[in-house]
């Protein structure tokens, strides 16, 4: 079950202000990809996944993942096949997402509409 920070209509005001660029506009911060700082989505789209927007997990290989739940990324796409294994989540299968700008591996979608996005390949900035 999802639950948005802020409500969808704020997220699209965000989208909105960017196409006007008066200086006087509150803060107005995006989610960066820290590799080549692609914008990923407007930090107002952060979603609580079973409570907790950041969650620490480890995969099969023993790497741990620190990850951000976000509910669209519009700065990414996703690849390979939807798959129930191994999902962090156990109600949602998962399939890759990588950032447009430098294919970076940058998260996973999963299949209840949502992204979980890699802490340390991704940071918080002003347009
Ligand atoms: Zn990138």
């Amino acid at each position: 079950m999802l639950r948005l920070l802020q409500d969808e209509g704020e997220a699209k005001q965000v989208i909105d202000d960017t196409v006007d660029d008066h200086e006087d506009t509150e803060r107005n911060p995006f989610i960066f990809c820290c590799r080549c700082d692609a914008q990923l989505t407007p930090a107002a789209t952060a979603v609580l996944i079973a409570d907790k927007h950041e969650h620490v997990f480890v995969n099969p290989s023993g790497i741990l993942y620190h990850i951000r739940c976000f509910k669209q990324v519009a700065g990414c796409y996703c690849h390979g096949d939807w798959t129930p294994e191994w999902s962090w989540f156990p109600d949602n299968a998962w399939r890759y997402a990588a950032c447009s700008g430098c294919h970076t591996h940058i998260g996973w979608e999963y299949d209840g509409g949502f992204f979980g996005l890699i802490a340390e390949r991704i940071y918080e900035g002003e347009h």
